[in-house]
């Protein structure tokens, strides 16, 4: 299922009317648009699952874009909403002026080829207040990374700040309605007249993200301290990152929604949440991980789905089964467990969904790195350390394909313990082989991502 439209259409919902009123099928950016943010064409991932749950076949029109509305008290739900903000800075492509769109890395643990990378942007804050944006932008990530099984993990993750400069402070719509302010990145609430869905300039978030192309992720910091966010899961950048989240900068509970969001962006969750006015769903097997149209004896019969996790003690409370409800259809597709944050926020990643989630991690950095290039020629009187980003990981060293037990686990080594043998000028294989052993993840399609390997040539 390469075409995210398609795949929209084989999770098609029951009855029509349905389909019409809430649609997630991604935006199709229009041809005359060349800076529109979505595209038509599939994602990269080869499952072909989409970012959201897209449970019908109606894609938004040229210049909409469907997202996630999230409610104080935890509940999800959809709008469709335009793409572009009445309050955005034009031209935003004058983010090149000097100051403007500054990057900074705020958490570093180590390059972008081995890390995820995540982007946030901030709106609504002023060249005086980048201090501020800083500062809330690596709150917010203190608060996503509380959540398993991002706590864990938190060491595969670089944090960048991108310091949009807005005319004015705050943004639209706080602390009233009619509250207007004119920002880099046009965020306002009360959007598609919502008080809590935080609405952007979807064109305005890509123009500044482009400063930061190493994003593999990206977050809409907003300087307001009042609750509210929103989910852009079908939107698809030129850039290379999948959906857009945006929270409040200065309100705790806001930084769930980017958990939520995640949840569809790295670990290709989909929605484990109902909406009123969707009928049974009738569909053919969904392609995610945590629905399905099977009942627990039958996943058991099949060795399908989340099988493997069936009666097991899950982090958001009860025992993994299939619960009944889920992509939006009150029946017809069942969830793993009664309530995780793929159906409500402030609540934790199921076991299906954890699992899920590090695999999602693991596409993007990796659980062993060294700042020793693999290209350097190592001589006798060298060191070599490694890094093992995630605690438990086990280390493993090989010297011409033959392991050197002594020095399990040992992330720093000296070439000369390695005791190579033979003529001197000949080069030999040194490999460092780590795993990540977690129980969190056990679908064997998964598990060749927790280990990676690194090779050295050694001389004596
Ligand atoms: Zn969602």
């Amino acid at each position: 299922m390469r075409n995210s439209r398609f795949t929209s259409l084989l999770l098609a919902g029951a009855t029509a009317s349905a389909a019409l009123t809430v649609g997630a099928g991604p935006a199709v950016a229009a041809p005359s648009d060349p800076a529109a943010v979505t595209a038509p064409s599939a994602p990269s991932d080869p499952s072909g699952v989409t970012a959201a749950s897209d449970p019908d076949g109606v894609a938004a029109s040229p210049g909409e874009q469907d997202v996630e509305v999230f409610a104080e008290d935890g509940t999800i739900g959809r709008a469709r909403v335009p793409a572009a903000s009445p309050f955005v800075a034009e031209p935003f492509m004058s983010a090149a002026a000097a100051g403007d769109g500054a990057v900074t890395k705020i958490v570093n643990n180590g390059s972008t080829d081995s890390k995820l990378d995540v982007v946030m942007i901030g709106d609504g804050y002023t060249a005086a207040e980048q201090e501020k944006f800083r500062k809330d932008a690596a709150a917010k990530w203190k608060d996503i990374s509380a959540v398993q099984p991002y706590a864990t993990y938190r060491k595969l993750f670089n944090v960048w700040a991108v310091g949009a400069v807005s005319a004015q402070s705050g943004v639209s719509g706080d602390p009233k309605q009619s509250t207007v302010r004119t920002t880099a990145l046009g965020s306002r609430f009360w959007c598609n007249s919502i008080e809590r869905l935080l609405c952007v300039d979807i064109n305005a978030v890509d123009a500044y993200a482009a400063k930061a192309p190493q994003a593999d992720l990206v977050i809409v910091v907003a300087n307001t301290a009042k609750y509210g966010g929103a989910g852009y899961g079908s939107t698809r950048s030129p850039l290379g990152y999948e959906g857009i989240a945006t929270v409040a900068g200065g309100n705790a509970a806001s930084g769930q929604i980017a958990v939520h969001e995640t949840g569809h962006s790295l670990g290709k969750l989909a929605d484990e949440y109902v909406a009123e006015d969707q009928g049974p769903y009738q569909g053919a097997e969904p392609p995610q991980p945590n629905l399905a149209t099977l009942s627990a004896d039958r996943m058991r019969k099949d060795k399908a789905k989340w099988y493997r996790w069936l009666g097991k003690a899950s982090p958001d409370g009860g025992n993994v089964g299939a619960y009944q409800g889920g992509g939006n259809h009150p029946s017809g597709l069942n969830r793993p467990t009664d309530n995780s944050v793929m159906r409500s926020l402030g609540r934790e990643f199921n076991l299906p969904g954890r699992e899920a989630m590090i695999a999602g991690f693991y596409r993007h950095a990796s659980t062993l790195t060294s700042a020793t290039p693999t290209t350097t020629a190592l001589k006798a009187t060298d060191r070599l350390t490694v890094d093992l980003p995630v605690s438990g990981t086990k280390l493993r060293w090989y010297l011409d394909g033959k392991e050197v037990p002594a020095l399990r686990d040992r992330r720093t080594i000296a070439v000369a313990d390695l005791g190579p043998t033979g003529p001197r000028p000949a080069a030999h294989e040194l490999k460092a082989v780590a795993n990540d052993p977690t129980s969190a993840v056990v679908d064997p399609a998964l598990t060749p991502a927790l280990t990676r390997a690194l090779v050295w040539s050694v001389t004596r």
